[in-house]
Formats: structure tokens, sequence, C-alpha cells
């Protein structure tokens, strides 16, 4: 199963990577995870990223393209995997088609998570709170800006997708079980 999750900050992508990776057996390729781990390690590419992810703006595509390139070649990718966070503008959505056709492959499917924004502001910044703010990004104002950039530059991938005939959307106001249940469901249908 090859899977992209889209849906804007907070929709709860990662929760419900987490129950497709059990699901399948496949596994969850986060570029935000990746970048993050980056910065961690204070790596060149975390150095080179690291303001960028702080002010919620988008790195540049060719950095995401090639750590996904080079992430869908390992070993654990072969059945398939979740794509979280990637493909985020149209510019990256072409690049993964070349890569997929390079590889010999293709999406199964592209799960929309819907959810409106200033309940995913509310939900975030009560996810910070409880954390101890740990995501750099998770203020308000940056927050904000992240879901303008999602409005502006990773919406759009709905209609791009829609016209292969791959998106299956899910309510991702609903409780967490529903919308697990609701995807589940979409992917089987
Ligand atoms: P969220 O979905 O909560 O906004 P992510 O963990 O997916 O967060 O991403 C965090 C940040 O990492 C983004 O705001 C952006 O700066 C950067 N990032 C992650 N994935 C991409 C991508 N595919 N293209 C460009 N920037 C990305």
């Amino acid at each position: 199963m090859r899977l992209i999750l889209l849906g804007p900050p907070g929709a709860g992508k990662g929760t419900q990577a987490q129950f497709l990776i059990d699901e399948f057996g496949i596994p969850q390729l986060s570029t935000g995870d990746m970048l993050r781990a980056a910065i961690a390690a204070e790596t060149p590419l975390g150095l080179e990223v690291k303001d960028i992810i702080a002010r919620g703006d988008l790195v540049p595509d060719e950095t995401v393209v090639g750590i996904i390139s080079d992430r869908l070649d390992e070993e654990d990718c072969k059945n398939g995997f979740i794509l979280d966070g990637f493909p985020r503008t149209t510019a990256q959505a072409e690049a993964l088609e070349v890569l997929l056709e390079d590889k010999g492959l293709s999406l199964d499917a592209v799960v929309e998570i819907k959810a409106d924004a200033d309940t995913l502001v509310a939900r975030i910044l009560k996810r910070a709170a409880e954390s101890g703010g740990a995501r750099e990004d998770d203020n308000e104002e940056v927050l904000r800006n992240r879901l303008d950039v999602y409005e502006e530059l990773t919406a759009p991938l709905v209609e791009y997708y829609s016209g292969k005939g791959l998106v299956k959307s899910v309510d991702g106001m609903a409780g967490i079980e529903e919308v697990t249940a609701s995807i589940m469901k979409a992917l089987k249908g």
C-alpha cells in the first residue's frame, strides 16, 4: 500500500499514520520528523532548514525531494509507505510522480483529512501546552502561518490528485477512532 496523508497541521496525520503502520506493516515517512531530526543532530541539512521551520515556512522543494528519494530506496519501503507531510507543493507532487515512475511504482491513494482552521489552532496549542512546548513552531503566530501556507500551497494538491482519481476524503473533526474507521472504509471501498 502506497499512500499519501494530506491535511493541515493538527489534522491528525501523525496519529492516523500510527494506525496505518500497524495495519499494513509499512513505514511512515514524515518529512517534518526527518527535518526535526536533522536539526537536533545539527547536520548541514538541519542548519539549512532550522530558521525556515521556526518561521513555519516551507523548506526548498529540492531539499525535501532529495530526502524522500533516498528514503524510498530503503529496504523497509518495499511493501509500501505512508507519506506524511510530503508532497506539500505542486512542484513536489510532480517530482514525486517522476521519482515513482523511475522506480516503477504508483500510488494507491491520497487520504485527505479535512479539518477547519480554528479547531486546529486550539488543538495544536493545547498539545503544545501539554508537551511543554516541545515544538518551536507550535506557537500561535507561526501556526497561523503554517495554516496559511497549507491553504495556499498544499490544499491545491487535493485537486491535483482528484484529477488522478486518487483522493479519499475523511472528516478529521470526528474522534480518533471514528477517523481511523473512515480511513479504513475509504481504503477498502
Ligand atoms: P505539520 O503538519 O504539523 O505542520 P510537519 O511536521 O509535517 O508539520 O512539518 C513541520 C515543518 O517542516 C513545516 O512547517 C515545514 O517548514 C517543514 N516541512 C516538512 N515537510 C515539508 C515539505 N514536504 N516541504 C517543505 N517543507 C516541509
